[in-house]
């Protein structure tokens, strides 16, 4: 029988191991191998609202062991260590502790390969802003940033008990980059620091005291994306007293503050990093073309451009699709679009059938802002441009995104419990983590 090994059950990863586990794997005609670091999935368009305490990781992930049960597909937990392409074989270090301590090389024989890695924080090689800021790219990272903001509202906190004459703001959040991240990040943030002051976990005044700034190089926030999604959001951002900086280049960022432009220094508590997306330094050590960000470069079927057994899709790959002229953005609805036509095209592979080249259909963009406020642009995939939602409809519509996402993984029956229990979890308790 045909192995088929997926490396990496992220937004793209899982939904093609559980397509294929229901197809191929059930009715035996290939064995399907999901390889993951990590034991669980949680969906990566999360992490701003675990950073913000908003989103609990132990109540919306899922198990992979369990997803590969109910699948029909394998599951590995270990870490991708290399890639023989002659001999078709990864090694995948398994059983270590975190840091890798420990753990044993396990061979792993495939006919087909899916890179589905995901992206990494970029830094640009900006002085101390691996070493100073926080990421955004993993469930913990997302933690840190959330126990950083905890910590030093409460050390702003006692400041302010012991000297109350000391003038505002008492907190400074900065975060690098406007991008969906930077400002989807800012504004769970503002509402953070006020539900938190509403539960008593600090006195400072929500939006006096704690200072919240997005910085982006680019001219507009949003770069890459509908200019009139942009200054909407924009316009929110304002209104939730979100400073924005645009045309502001980070230069070097230090335990206390950063640089912007290479000489104007600016004090923060808090830095995250959310300024971009690269691949996994890995993915360029295997031989395969890839482009300027490390990112797998493939062609009009996701098979890299050197290996016709390897397919990359989502963040990990660079995909520039026949009915568009840019390379595809690293965002979930590509990885989405992607994980289903492999669902389809890998079958049509494996018995040398003719395959239909990947055709990407944008559907618009949705941010969230916290607070049941989002604003969104529909329908590009239409060739109608001008379509805006705000308010609790877009939100409604971004939440929905999710749905689609748990409803993929768990059929409706499932998805529907689980989708109660989400909601039981915000009812019963504050809405947001307290601690
Ligand atoms: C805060 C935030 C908000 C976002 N909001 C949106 C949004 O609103 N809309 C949108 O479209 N996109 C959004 N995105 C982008 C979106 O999350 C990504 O584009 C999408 O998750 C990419 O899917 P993926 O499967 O390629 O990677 P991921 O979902 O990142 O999955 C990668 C998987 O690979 C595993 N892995 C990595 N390296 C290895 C290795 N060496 N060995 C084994 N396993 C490995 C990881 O554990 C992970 O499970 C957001 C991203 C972030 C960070």
């Amino acid at each position: 029988m045909k192995t088929i090994v997926i490396v990496g059950g992220g937004a793209a990863g899982l939904q093609v191991a559980i397509g294929l586990g229901r197809t191929l794997g059930k009715k035996r005609r290939a064995r399907v191998v999901l390889v993951d670091r990590s034991p669980t999935h949680l969906w990566k368009p999360l992490l701003h609202e675990v950073a913000a305490g908003r989103v609990e990781p132990t109540v919306h992930h899922t198990s992979f062991a369990l997803q590969a049960e109910r699948n029909h597909f394998h599951f590995v937990q270990g870490e991708l260590a290399s890639l023989d392409r002659t001999g078709r074989v990864i090694s995948v270090a398994t059983g270590g502790t975190g840091d890798g301590t420990g753990a044993t090389l396990q061979a792993i024989a495939y006919d087909k390969l899916v890179l589905a890695v995901g992206g990494v924080t970029q830094y640009f090689g900006v002085p101390g802003a691996r070493e100073h800021a926080l990421a955004l790219d993993s469930v913990s990272s997302a933690e840190q940033v959330r126990e950083r903001l905890h910590a030093t509202l409460r050390r702003a906190c006692a400041r302010a008990a012991a000297a109350p004459q000391a003038r505002p703001p008492q907190v400074r959040v900065a975060i690098v980059g406007a991008g969906a991240t930077g400002v989807q990040l800012a504004a769970q943030l503002r509402r953070t620091t006020r539900v938190l002051n509403r539960y008593g976990v600090h006195r400072l005044d929500p939006v006096r005291d704690v200072d919240i700034s997005v910085l982006e190089a680019s001219p507009t926030i949003l770069p890459g994306m509908d200019r009139e999604l942009a200054s909407r959001v924009a316009r929110q951002l304002t209104k939730m007293n979100i400073r924005v900086a645009t045309g502001q280049k980070v230069t070097s960022v230090t335990a206390g503050g950063l640089t912007l432009d290479g000489s104007n220094y600016v004090d923060a508590d808090i830095v995250v990093w959310a300024a971009g997306v690269a691949a996994p330094p890995q993915i360029a050590t295997f031989g395969l073309a890839v482009n300027e960000k490390g990112q797998a470069r493939v062609g009009s079927t996701l098979q890299s451009l050197d290996d016709d057994n390897i397919f990359a899709i989502g963040d990990c790959a660079s995909c520039r699709p026949t009915n568009g002229a840019n390379e595809l953005p690293t965002r979930a609805q590509v990885a989405y679009q992607q994980a289903l036509y492999l669902q389809s095209a890998l079958p049509r592979h494996m018995s040398g059938k003719a395959v239909e080249p990947f055709a990407y259909r944008d559907y618009g963009s949705l941010i969230s802002l916290a607070g049941g406020r989002a604003v969104g642009s529909l329908a590009a995939a239409r060739g109608i441009s001008g379509w805006y939602v705000e308010g609790k409809l877009a939100a409604l519509m971004h939440h929905a995104v999710y749905r689609r996402h748990i409803l993929a993984i768990n059929g409706w029956g499932r998805a529907l419990v689980v989708s109660l229990s989400h909601g039981l979890e915000r009812l019963l308790g504050a809405g947001t983590r307290l601690h």
